[in-house]
């Protein structure tokens, strides 16, 4: 199993479609569960099974738009607001970084477990305030 992804677990249904937007958006099979994930290439991944055109495909993009948009913008220092690679990932807004182990993101300072896309982890948070704008339109 990969763990270099940022994902956003969400259920949807089926078909195919790519959407351009101001990233690359592609359709692919992705992992049981997983609907969408931003690349730090610059690539949304969208799961097959979204709609193309529905709400849903566009709360997952934009989801994904807004890890994207804070793993390309940097602080002060220079520093990314949001990194991560295989093992970790920092997240230079909240303050906070986090073991990746088996799914799970183990916060450093606290050695609480959450699972990858857990709204309650702050970078997630920030996501899903702005996709829940798009879902609860
Ligand atoms: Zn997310």
């Amino acid at each position: 199993m990969k763990y270099n992804k940022l994902t956003f677990p969400y259920k949807g249904e089926s078909h195919d479609f790519v959407h351009e937007g101001s990233y690359k958006v592609v359709r692919e099979d992705l992992e049981e569960g997983v609907l969408g994930e931003a690349d730090n290439d610059g690539t949304i991944k969208i799961d097959k099974s979204v709609k193309p055109g529905s709400k849903k495909e566009k709360e997952i993009i934009v989801h994904e738009e807004t890890h994207m948009n804070e793993m390309e913008a940097e602080d002060e220092d220079g520093n990314k607001l949001l990194a991560y690679d295989d093992d970790s990932v920092t997240d230079n807004i909240a303050g906070k970084t986090y073991k990746r182990k088996n799914g799970k993101l183990i916060d450093n300072d606290t050695g609480k477990e959450y699972e990858e896309g857990d709204p309650k982890l702050p970078h997630e948070s920030r996501a899903f305030a702005a996709s829940n704008k798009i879902k609860n339109a």
